[in-house]
């Protein structure tokens, strides 16, 4: 078997063997350590030996892997089912919150519901029905218009569902939103960053909320005091190309943290501060010298010794909404529906991830870079807290923005150079994206259509190759911008999305 790949690998009329060759190595050292997870969890959780054959590793995360399993079922069929190993240091709490929320709100609306729950020792399995789904990356420029509409419905009435029951959700993206395109299942999954509103429905969610931002602070403590200068080459055609935008957040922090202190002295970057609204100088209380950096692009050491500020933070920060980013305690099932408008951002646009940021101030200037920088510090002001930026970026309009990114703005010529590309790191904007600008297919489409209308009339074009994209109605963009409504007090809520004109006479 070795050889005779070996062999063919030697084969100078296909190069790509080679290739193939070392993948197919690959995959197999994987598939083995798979297997071998997989022994260890029948070992760790014996009973699951007797009811499930466990298939394959289909999610491995920093918290769990999942499995997909197979039970046979006292009728002699067999079914498919999801196996969620929960690792073992994970909170006894924690553990129980997240099966709360499965079995309370989950197994409708597009909420994933659990069959079984597992336990040996620390080690805990969670058993759900299984949800064959699609990777976001591979169907998102595939997707018609009309499909973007009902995934959007879909997110929102499983939102609307766990809000009712005041769940936070806390790390709403396409990775946790199942989506089977052919079957048009929808399921909303992992509860492990979920917290209770304080009205919550959720016994545990009670409980685990005040722990949890204790652990969070603690995990985040390095990444959240510093942030380094980014450069905005977004809009390369209107700014300098050396221009760079620094943010900052007037920061009240709780505990120090020397490593994050060194780190900023060292680098000498931009990080952030944050205080209650006007707060710089009146933290200077009698116990505190005064101090001299408000309103500047530095932090003096009076503010470098401040206590950091506890508040709840997860997520992935491309997701994050602003009063996530700039750590705001006071946390809605808001934040949920930001999220939920940065999924239908990259489903308009054609772009995913929208934003990729490694920390938060970046993640708040890419937002700004959309929502403009004034907007965003006004914003932030209404939620107590002050974000310093050294530049004045725009409000974009978001169809203008959606459409170029997409490549369907057939109303203004595109070229390969015309959107800007990404430097490596963080820069801001999508465009931070690997992706070249639009889905080829739409882009020759429109190349198409517009030899069209310049009078080669023997090619024919149906407009249904656009699949809906170039007939997106104003409803769209309306309700894109409630979601994106950087005061989460009056971001617009799952129930009334769910009301929104946009999805009138949909079809389900
Ligand atoms: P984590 O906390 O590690 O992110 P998730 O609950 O999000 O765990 O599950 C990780 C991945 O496993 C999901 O992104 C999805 O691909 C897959 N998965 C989880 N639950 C199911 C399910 N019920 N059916 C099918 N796939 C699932
Ligand atoms: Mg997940
Ligand atoms: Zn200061």
């Amino acid at each position: 078997m070795m050889e005779t790949m070996l062999e063919s690998h030697r084969d100078e009329q296909h190069p790509h063997q080679a290739e193939d060759f070392h993948r197919k190595l690959e995959q197999n050292s994987k598939l083995s350590g798979i297997k071998k997870d997989i022994e260890k969890l029948y070992e760790a959780v014996p009973q699951l030996v007797n009811v499930f054959k466990i298939k394959e590793k289909i999610g491995e995360g920093t918290f769990s892997s999942v499995y997909l399993a197979t039970a046979q079922l006292q009728t002699g069929l067999e079914e498919k089912m999801a196996l969620k190993h929960l690792i073992p240091t994970s909170h006894p709490l924690r553990i129980a919150a997240e099966l709360q929320c499965l079995t309370v709100a989950g197994g409708q609306d597009n909420v994933m519901g659990v069959k079984y729950c597992f336990r040996k020792n620390d080690h805990v399995v969670i058993v759900m029905p299984y949800l064959e789904h699609e990777s976001f990356l591979d169907i998102l420029n595939s997707l018609s218009f009309e499909e973007v509409r009902e995934y959007m419905f879909n997110l929102f009435k499983a939102l609307r569902r766990i809000h009712h029951f005041g769940i936070v959700h806390r790390d709403v993206k396409p990775s946790n939103f199942l989506y089977n395109r052919q079957l048009k299942k929808y399921a909303l999954v992992d509860f492990g960053l979920a917290q209770g509103t304080p009205d919550t429905k959720i016994e545990l969610l009670k409980t685990a909320h005040s722990e949890d931002q204790q652990e969070d602070s603690v995990h985040h403590s390095v990444q959240r005091s510093v942030f380094g200068e980014r450069n905005f080459n977004v809009y390369s055609s209107t700014y300098q190309e050396n221009s760079s935008t620094k943010v900052k957040l007037i920061k009240q922090a709780k505990v120090i943290d020397v490593s994050s202190r060194k780190l900023v002295t060292k680098k000498k970057i931009i990080f952030t501060k944050t205080v209650s609204n006007g707060a710089a100088r009146k933290a200077a209380g009698p116990l505190n010298p005064p101090c001299d950096c408000y309103a500047t692009d530095r932090v003096c050491s009076v503010c470098l010794s401040r206590p950091q500020q506890v508040a709840p933070r997860a997520g992935t920060p491309g997701f994050r909404a602003p009063e996530v980013l700039t750590k705001c305690p006071t946390q809605t099932t808001a934040i949920d529906m930001w999220s939920a408008g940065i999924i239908f951002l990259s489903l308009l646009s054609g772009r995913y991830p929208f934003f990729k940021a490694s920390d938060d101030l970046t993640a708040l200037a890419q937002i700004m870079t959309v929502r403009g920088s004034r907007e965003t510090i006004q914003a932030a002001r209404t939620f107590g807290k002050s974000v310093v930026c050294t530049q004045v970026v725009p409000t974009q309009n978001l169809r203008t923005l959606c459409e170029k990114l997409r490549g369907t703005n057939s109303g203004c010529k595109r070229s390969q150079g015309e959107v800007p590309k990404g430097s490596e790191n963080d820069s801001a904007l999508p465009f931070a994206v690997d992706k070249p600008c639009a889905p080829e297919a739409l882009g020759k489409q429109i190349q198409q259509r517009k030899s069209l209308k310049e009078g080669d009339s023997a090619l024919e074009i149906k407009a249904t190759d656009m699949k809906g994209w170039d007939q997106v109605p104003d409803e769209a963009y309306d309700l894109l911008d409630k979601l994106l409504d950087l005061n989460p007090a009056t971001r617009v809520t799952a129930k009334e999305a769910l009301l929104h004109p946009f999805f009138k006479d949909i079809r389900l």
